[in-house]
């Protein structure tokens, strides 16, 4: 049994993405197609899908435009697990601000009861790294990378916090859907996309 693992391939991190996600299959000895998502046909036949961090207000709207928004959506509220990485969590989001601008009237797909501050640690000149610990998915121990990164200011009863830095929060999860403010596909460590990539082999063969 092989796992069709995609990549929403609008803009982004997208091929940084696609090698994290090859490397974690090969470490973990799954059999797995790692596949550039740019059509709602791309999306039909997905076990799991990364949303790359890059730009919200693009990859919403690219995805409005080309009509993938709606099957992203359904095939995510059927239980497809998701990651999204920055850019890719804003987009699970029900409502994104803008530290400076405020509310945006950006594309999102609204799935996750959360409300997000975008850019909240500040613009591309205060990225920054920090060690962050997503204890209770058992990686105690991540260095985190920071790009313009939003953080969750309000989450609803039903998700889970992974990790504060500085007080706030900035992985959650919720069921086969996990959303990330700081970018694993920067670093050489793949042990999120692995625990991802297990998420989506379980619910496979479920
Ligand atoms: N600030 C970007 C946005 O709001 C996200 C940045 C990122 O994905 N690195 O879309």
């Amino acid at each position: 049994m092989s796992l069709n693992v995609g990549i929403l391939s609008i803009q982004g991190d997208v091929q940084e993405n696609v090698l994290s996600t090859q490397t974690a299959l090969d470490e973990l000895g799954i059999d797995g197609n790692v596949i550039d998502v740019k059509t709602p046909e791309d999306v039909m036949n997905l076990d799991g899908l990364i949303l790359p961090g890059g730009e919200s207000t693009t990859i919403g709207q690219m995805s409005l435009v080309n009509g993938s928004m709606k099957i992203l959506k359904e095939k995510i509220e059927n239980g497809m697990p998701v990651l999204g990485i920055c850019a890719g969590m804003i987009m699970l989001s029900k409502t994104a601000n803008d530290r400076v601008v405020g509310k945006t009237n950006q594309p999102l797909l609204d799935i996750l009861d959360i409300k997000l501050e975008r850019n909240s640690f500040g613009r591309q000149r205060e990225s920054f790294e920090a060690d962050v610990s997503m204890e209770s998915i058992d990686i105690p121990n991540f260095n985190g990378i920071f790009i313009r990164a939003p953080s969750v200011s309000d989450v609803g009863s039903d998700v889970e916090v992974l990790s504060k830095f500085n007080g706030r929060i900035v992985a959650i999860k919720k069921d086969n859907v996990i959303g990330t403010a700081f970018h694993p596909e920067l670093t050489e460590d793949t042990s999120l996309h692995k625990y991802f990539l297990n998420l989506v082999n379980s619910s496979k063969s479920n």
